[in-house]
């Protein structure tokens, strides 16, 4: 069994020698007991900030110990009746190959045809955000412009697709142009801006969004919502559920310097974390397995192979690496 700890709090970007891999021997299986094989694990943006030690709403990881996140896994042996042997579990201990438990922490994944590891990403904690940010937290009616940063990411490509399924104009931010294609040739948007080779990103997200914003949701923080508060409309909504061009910031960036656009334009700005939503998670589960499987929505994949591969993966979100989910496949 081989496990991925942190051994180093990073500063910036993380590198390699915050992480160490280390193998330790499988866990004899107690009474009531049943061992994982994790077959996918996630790398998820957020993880970044549980390296730091500070307080947040979920606690810090520690130092030399195993890393924690979402993974998708199957019953080796059990001698807990809940979870017969070849049983397909979700769970939240991913950045490792093997681990016992008696099975509390253990979520049973649908019947279903669709593949295991969608519920690391489209029908799992990502789509779930997409979904419930737009529909709950910003609200989006038909006809509003929707306008999304972080684009074709996880929670991104899922966001421009239930816009566009709810007759919204979705306009979105990248930082490729492969991205750019993927996001109006596969899924149809309206527009793309490329953020790292446009000159004036006020200029260029204003152009392609000629009826200005209604909705912004907030992947990105800095630059991004800086511009985008001169272009939203009256009684806007943003939904904030990330500010990844935060994360690795070594010393304080200066906000957005019109903060008052907010009062003049009536805005309602709104954060959230998914997990005080998770008693919706059933039902999210019905609605995007149902579009799924009438072909509304897809959900492209990052595969890195082998839990050696996990932390280059996870460095990858920081650098642009995946387009849809990034995962990791374990051997
Ligand atoms: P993504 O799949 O979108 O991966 C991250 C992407 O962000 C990269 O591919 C990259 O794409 C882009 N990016 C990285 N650094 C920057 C930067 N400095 N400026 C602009 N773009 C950048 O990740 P997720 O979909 O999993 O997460 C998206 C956001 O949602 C994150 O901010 C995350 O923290 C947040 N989140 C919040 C949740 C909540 O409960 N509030 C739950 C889940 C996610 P590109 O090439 O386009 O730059």
């Amino acid at each position: 069994n081989r496990e991925i700890q942190l051994v180093r709090r990073p500063s910036g970007i993380p590198v390699p020698e915050d992480f160490r891999i280390v193998t330790t021997p499988i866990s004899v299986l107690k009474d009531g007991e049943v061992l994982i094989k994790n077959s996918w694990m996630s790398v998820d943006p957020y993880m970044r900030g549980r390296m730091l030690d500070r307080k947040s709403y979920i606690e810090p990881f520690a130092l030399n110990e195993t890393l924690s996140g979402g993974a998708v896994g199957q019953v080796m042996e059990s001698s807990n009746p809940k979870f017969p042997v070849g049983s397909k579990v979700a769970n939240m201990n991913g950045w490792r190959e093997y681990f016992t438990t008696e099975g509390s922490d253990l979520q049973p994944l649908p019947e279903t045809e669709i593949p295991d590891q969608a519920f690391l990403g489209v029908l799992g904690m990502p789509g779930m955000t997409a979904f419930t940010g737009l529909t709950k937290v910003a609200r989006i009616k038909e006809g509003d412009t929707v306008f999304v940063s972080a684009a074709s990411g996880a929670v991104g490509a899922i966001v421009c697709q239930i816009a566009k399924l709810k007759g919204c104009f979705v306009v979105g931010s990248v930082g490729s142009e492969e991205k750019a294609q993927y996001l109006k040739t596969e899924l149809g948007i309206d527009a793309v801006v490329n953020y790292k080779t446009t000159e004036n990103l006020q200029e260029s997200i204003s152009q392609a969004c000629p009826q200005g914003i209604d909705v912004y949701f907030e992947n990105v923080g800095g630059e991004h919502l800086e511009a985008v508060l001169n272009l939203m409309n009256d009684y806007g909504r943003i939904a904030v559920c990330g500010m990844i061009d935060q994360y690795n910031v070594t010393s304080p960036k200066a906000g957005p310097t019109n903060l008052s656009q907010i009062i003049i334009k009536k805005l309602t700005i709104q954060g959230f974390i998914i997990f005080d939503h998770w008693n919706e998670y059933p039902a999210f589960v019905t609605q995007m397995t149902q579009w799924i499987q009438q072909g509304k929505i897809t959900a492209k994949e990052t595969v890195y192979e082998g839990i050696e591969q996990a932390t280059e993966a996870f460095i990858g979100l920081f650098t642009g690496k995946n387009i849809g989910k990034m995962l990791v496949k374990l051997s």
